[in-house]
């Protein structure tokens, strides 16, 4: 737990840099194997040295001090390369902190290097990456998932203290769930979005991904809020608790959803676990439109990303990226520019988008009886590194993951088990804004 670690810290029983350097021996050793971590932070040492210093004079540190981290390849940190895992932006080093990073700074934890992840964060798998496909820790023979892949794969084989991903369409929770780590993705808006490089503006969300759920509410209320850099950022700042506890009789609604019969067995037996404990209720639900999260969510991002890559012509960031990217990257440009051409007139992106509100307003109506829905993760096994599948299979993987999103909603992956060796993670969601309260629900819920 990282808590107890920031008292050994600050007590002077664990040194900065034992810690720092800890993680940096673990990476050496470990990550020409993973491949989970593109860049190392080369004064991270520097910094730990600063530190401990420091906490030995008796100043006062910050709420993370002496904890590693690391950070995905799109989130920008100055001075260290942020290339999207893109040969695009091979040579990119970022030019100044994103908002997240610039908190997590202030609050004296490290930053240990940079993550690989699927290109540009277009995929579920890790397998896109410019750099090479990053390993699972734990079923070293599957793909870890993605597109933060490496930011599960560094949480999952212990060479951070946690580390940041971002999600638009499951990014977050999906590698989480197949490499046994907890995972979040917050609410649209709660986090800032500064600083991240866009795979689509109107549904990408910054969040922690870390070994239990307080680790990762640690992370939260410190990377929260509204920020002005971030017109879509909203929230009450600093860390102030939305939610206290839980209440007594919580209502769940388990969602019909397709999924692989083992995985839901998983999941319906830690859910009667909790019930049993907690006096929780629970009820299938049904909604309507969900099963064309998929149909809905692919259209946005290949318009949004097509739109967001106008800028890699070649000019100002490293190559033209249609000249140096991958085959999924660029399926999206072909097909984004496609879906936005003048003579439709926007219609496609405008009815994915009516869908999209029409898949929040169930969620609005389920939550009004409601306090968590809960469901698989991902509905299949992760597959096995090199096997290939086709396009649609590797898009369904996300058709549990991108209902959050569409929705707006946060939504965390916990694990709930493993099925023949693999881990597989469960699902809660909650409504807009109670990013807390789920954190709080989801602790109960940890095996
Ligand atoms: N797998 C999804 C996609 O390829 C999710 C990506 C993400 O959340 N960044 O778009």
């Amino acid at each position: 737990m990282l808590k107890e670690k920031i008292k050994q810290i600050r007590l002077g029983k664990l040194s900065v840099v034992e810690n720092i350097k800890g993680y940096l021996d673990k990476i050496s050793k470990d990550n020409k194997d993973l491949n989970c971590i593109l860049v190392v932070n080369d004064k991270a040492l520097e910094e730990a040295k600063k530190l401990d210093t420091r906490i030995k004079s008796g100043e006062k540190v910050g709420k993370l001090a002496g904890l590693g981290f690391v950070v995905k390849s799109n989130i920008n940190v100055k001075g260290l390369k942020v290339n999207c895992a893109s040969k695009t932006l091979e040579d990119y080093n970022g030019t100044y902190d994103a908002s997240v990073i610039e908190k997590l700074l202030a609050e004296d934890a490290i930053v240990l290097g940079m993550a690989n992840m699927d290109e540009f964060a277009s995929g579920g798998s890790g397998e896109t990456s410019g750099f090479g496909v990053c390993k699972n820790p734990v079923a070293k023979d599957r793909i870890p998932g993605g597109s933060s892949s490496g930011s599960a794969s560094a949480v999952a084989g212990d060479l951070c203290d946690f580390s940041l991903g971002s999600d638009t369409g499951g990014s977050i929770r999906n590698p989480a769930s197949h490499c046994g780590v907890v995972g979040m993705k917050p609410s649209y808006g709660s986090v800032s979005r500064y600083g991240l490089i866009d795979l689509s503006m109107s549904l990408d969300v910054i969040g922690p991904l870390g070994k239990s759920v307080e680790d990762v509410e640690l992370v939260y209320d410190i990377i929260k809020g509204k920020d002005k850099n971030d017109a879509t950022s909203w929230g009450e700042g600093g860390n102030n608790r939305v939610v206290k506890g839980v209440k007594n009789a919580v209502k769940i609604g388990i969602l019909n959803f397709n999924a692989e019969d083992k995985i839901w067995e998983k999941v319906l037996e830690q859910i009667e676990v909790v019930k049993r404990e907690f006096s929780f209720k629970s009820e299938k639900v049904k909604l309507n439109y969900v099963e064309l999260g998929i149909q809905t969510y692919y259209p946005i991002v290949y318009t949004e990303f097509f739109s967001g890559t106008r800028k890699f012509d070649g000019r100002k960031y490293g190559k033209k990226i249609e000249e140096s990217c991958g085959e999924e990257v660029l399926r999206r440009i072909l097909g984004g520019g496609e879906i936005s051409k003048a003579e439709y007139g926007g219609r496609y992106y405008r009815k994915a988008l009516q869908a999209k509100k029409l898949i929040e307003k169930e969620f609005e109506k389920a939550f009004k009886k409601f306090d968590v829905i809960i469901c698989p993760t991902v509905p299949k096994l992760p597959h096995k590194l090199g096997e290939k599948i086709s396009i649609e299979d590797m898009y369904d993987y996300d058709a549990m993951t991108v209902l959050a999103n569409l929705a707006e909603v946060p939504a965390i992956s916990i694990p709930c088990g493993e099925v023949d060796g693999i881990p597989v993670g469960m699902q809660l969601i909650c409504p807009r804004g109670k990013d807390n309260f789920m954190l709080e629900l989801g602790k109960r819920f940890e095996g």
